[in-house]
């Protein structure tokens, strides 16, 4: 509802209905949610540019309502966020990523699974021990995991970011900084804290046209994420141009529309990719 007053949230769903609800209805409905399991994890494949092997996988959780359909993250994460909703649906979240890699794993597939942290959930003193739990839970191979943090979660509090990063890397798990490169970290952050990864933010990729003649920006963030022995990750990639551009800038792995969405475990293609894309 384009005229839904300041304090509802407009819901699109699926089923194309919008649903003007204030947030406190939309945190009710997702509470029962949770409880009842209408939380699904769908997962996207990130393509090891060099080899076409899938390596890994992001979680990407979805709602999904009986009546209203599929409710994308960007209407409801925001409104968990702003409660403390936000720490059962990472918790669960984690906790079924981890189950599902170490099935993955069961079956032969080494895939490192990727999670989305909130910054509050990050901010809680109890963090790593959570992690530790659910990997200890799960029989999960640490190596396996990695946690997504956004530049902008690193950035809050720099000194806690560097200590609550370096618990987890202790831990054995991966990090990696989200949404890379829209303004907030300085190169003297990034080598502070103790991270593996880097993921270029989406609008980036988006303003790749062709394989030549492009903006610099990204070009340049790889080159210092390598200098820094960091594996880069290109989100969003959803071209032909955008993919052969990418490897040839020496981008480790790729993420988007061009090798799959964001799918059930049941349809998540865990063999390689023959060649690039056409
Ligand atoms: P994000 O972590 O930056 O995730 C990438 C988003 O880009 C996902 O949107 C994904 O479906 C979408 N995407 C992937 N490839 C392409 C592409 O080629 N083109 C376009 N246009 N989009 C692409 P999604 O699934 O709607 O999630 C949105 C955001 O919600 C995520 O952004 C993340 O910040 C948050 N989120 C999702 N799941 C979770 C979760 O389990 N916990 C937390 N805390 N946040 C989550
Ligand atoms: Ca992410
Ligand atoms: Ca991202
Ligand atoms: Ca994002």
């Amino acid at each position: 509802a384009k005229d839904a007053g300041r304090n509802q949230v407009c819901v699109h769903s699926t089923t194309e209905t919008d649903l003007p609800l204030t947030p406190l209805i939309v945190e009710t409905m997702l509470r029962n949610a949770l409880n009842n399991h209408d939380l699904e994890i769908y997962y996207q494949p990130k393509i090891q540019a060099k080899s076409m092997q899938v390596i890994g996988a992001e979680a990407l959780c979805r709602w999904r309502h009986p009546e209203y359909g599929e409710i994308p993250p960007h209407h409801f994460i925001p409104v968990a966020e702003a409660s403390d909703l936000i720490l059962p649906i990472d918790a669960y979240v984690l906790r079924s990523v981890c189950e599902q890699g170490a099935r993955w794993l069961a079956d032969g597939y080494r895939v490192r699974m990727s999670v989305n942290v909130s910054s509050r959930q990050f901010m809680q003193p109890d963090f790593p021990d959570l992690v530790r739990r659910i990997l200890r839970e799960t029989k999960m191979d640490p190596n396996l995991l990695e946690l997504e943090i956004t530049e902008r979660t690193a950035m809050q509090d720099v000194d806690n970011a560097v200590h609550v990063l370096t618990e987890l890397r202790n831990l054995g798990v991966r990090i990696a900084i989200d949404d890379f490169g829209i303004g907030y970290s300085s190169l003297s952050y990034l080598m502070r804290f103790p991270v593996q990864t880097i993921k270029i933010d989406r609008s980036f990729t988006a303003g790749i046209q062709s394989a030549v003649n492009q903006n610099p920006i990204i070009g340049a963030i790889i080159s210092l994420a390598k200098s820094l022995n960091l594996n880069v990750v290109a989100e969003g990639v959803e071209t032909v141009q955008q993919f052969d551009f990418l490897r040839d800038n020496k981008c480790d792995e790729i993420q988007g529309y061009l090798f799959g969405k964001p799918v059930p475990p049941t349809s998540f293609r865990l063999t390689s990719f023959e060649a690039s894309p056409q």
